[in-house]
């Protein structure tokens, strides 16, 4: 217990210390349990998940604290379905396989880059053995290069402004088109489902000026399941069209394997399930906007994978704009044409950017939370360096927070 002052600084505790366990958020409750487990004292701990609710500062900050927790003779084993997370958390990684619900294996300790290889590639070499069909791209300009992108359509809005208690948000103007998907990107407590909720005209902005009229779809971050029914029911309830469309079938509802459990009960679906319901039923949905509050949720790694190359295919054959709030850093920058950065303190003042280029915009975000990514040379995917790393150093002394080869 004697590192308990320093657990409830480092995880942000103080706030909250005189609540009750019951009133914390999602995100509160993740960090507490977190600095329940790091201040005992043992020979090994354990975490299950301990990315989930957290924001990507709040991601690095529990995993820096777990890895901090490490001494000598000291075993940490952590369950993780954030890559860029469990990259930087890890010194090696297990990879488990097989058939959920029926069974399961685990693979010996691989080096971290190669157990997160294998388990994208869906093949482990030194047993020639393939637990996958298909290995996991994660490209970021895989989804670019396969679509003619062709925009036509422009939409503005203007500067807004929103009050809510004792929080203000303050969001400058921006333009979007059509075949593009701008992620959101900033810390809990920032606006951006406050801004969605703008954009969607549930919320009014305070001052004169309106979010222009645009039919949008929203799939919000709170899923609350009141269906009585089952999924099946509710889909040809809300989205019968495009259930019944072969296109939709094969680009959306397929990947997302919900024939698995179409005929459950919707009251009864895991916290997986239910996200995966919730996706289909916000991209069914006729509209020239989609507002995606937060995709990766409950779902393991490659889920998250198959979730955003469904989204990103379906914006861009249906030539549609997506807004997408996302943490998963990988899914993020997989996901993004543009983003849009919220910068501020959060709960009390933010201000979001315009839409801007990828690059940018991660290089902004980056910058606040004093993180560098690489590239992994093979694979393409982002990379967490290592804090005062030597690429680290570099990359700070020369600006390039997020590292882009060629640009
Ligand atoms: P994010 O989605 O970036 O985590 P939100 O837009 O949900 O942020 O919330 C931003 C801030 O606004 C938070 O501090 C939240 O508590 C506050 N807030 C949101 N809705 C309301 C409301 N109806 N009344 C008062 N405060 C609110
Ligand atoms: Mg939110």
């Amino acid at each position: 217990m004697d590192n308990m002052e320093e657990m409830i600084k480092v995880l942000e505790l103080q706030p909250v210390l005189q609540r009750d366990v019951e009133q914390l958020s999602g995100g509160e409750l993740q960090r507490f349990a977190i600095a329940v487990a790091c201040v005992q004292k043992a020979d090994v701990y354990m975490f299950d998940e301990p990315s989930s609710y957290l924001d990507v500062k709040q991601r690095l900050k529990a995993a820096s604290t777990i890895r901090d927790l490490l001494r000598p003779d000291d075993y940490v084993i952590v369950v993780e379905h954030d890559l860029s997370v469990l990259d930087y958390l890890s010194d090696f990684i297990c990879v488990l396989y097989g058939k959920p619900s029926v069974y399961g294996v685990v693979t010996l300790p691989a080096s971290v880059r190669e157990g997160i290889n294998i388990f994208l590639d869906g093949h482990i070499p030194t047993e020639n053995l393939r637990f996958r069909e298909e290995s996991l791209q994660f490209r970021i300009a895989e989804a670019g290069d396969e679509f003619m992108v062709d925009r036509t359509r422009q939409f503005r809005y203007p500067k807004l402004e929103k009050t809510l208690g004792g929080f203000h948000l303050s969001i400058d103007p921006g333009e979007f088109t059509d075949s593009e998907i701008i992620v959101m990107m900033g810390e809990n407590g920032t606006g951006k489902t406050t801004f969605c909720r703008m954009l969607a005209g549930a919320e009014q902005p305070d001052s004169g000026k309106k979010v222009p009229k645009m039919s949008i779809s929203m799939k919000p971050q709170k899923i609350t399941p009141k269906f009585p029914g089952t999924v099946r029911e509710l889909l040809l309830k809300k989205v019968r069209a495009s259930f019944l469309n072969p296109q939709f079938q094969t680009d959306v509802y397929k990947p997302l394997r919900i024939d698995d459990f179409i005929d459950q009960e919707v009251k009864h679906l895991s916290g997986g399930e239910l996200q995966r319901v919730a996706i289909v039923l916000a991209l069914g949905q006729p509209a020239d906007i989609y507002l995606i509050d937060e995709p990766s949720a409950y779902l393991d790694s490659e889920q998250r994978i198959i979730a955003a190359r469904v989204i990103k295919r379906f914006i861009m054959h249906a030539k549609k704009t997506a807004f997408i709030v996302e943490h998963d850093f990988m899914m993020a920058t997989y996901l993004a044409d543009r983003v849009i950065v919220f910068e501020g303190e959060p709960s009390v003042e933010a201000r979001a950017t315009p839409p801007q280029s990828l690059l940018t915009g991660c290089n902004q975000f980056l910058k606040n939370l004093n993180v560098t990514f690489r590239r992994d040379p093979n694979t393409f995917r982002p990379r967490i360096n290592k804090l005062n790393s030597q690429l680290d150093q570099e990359q700070k002394l020369s600006g390039n927070y997020f590292f882009l080869e060629g640009e």
